[in-house]
């Protein structure tokens, strides 16, 4: 599994706050753009997906 940023959910107008709650920082963004998390750092924990108030986060299987 792994973690993704859903483009249409994330108003990508604000600087993004689970990248403060990440306990692994395995969350960046440029700016206010859609926030990548990185598949090699992230731990799975699933912090960012509750946290995220637009509900944006979401699980996803992982491409072979
Ligand atoms: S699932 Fe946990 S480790 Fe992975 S990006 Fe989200 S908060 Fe970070």
């Amino acid at each position: 599994m792994a973690y993704t940023v859903d483009a249409r959910l994330c108003p990508q107008n604000h600087r993004c706050p689970l990248l403060a709650i990440c306990p692994v920082e395995a969350i960046s963004q440029e700016g206010f753009s859609l926030p990548a998390i990185d598949p090699e750092r992230c731990i799975e924990c699933g912090q960012c997906m509750r946290h995220c108030g637009k509900h944006a986060v979401h699980k996803v299987e992982h491409d072979g």
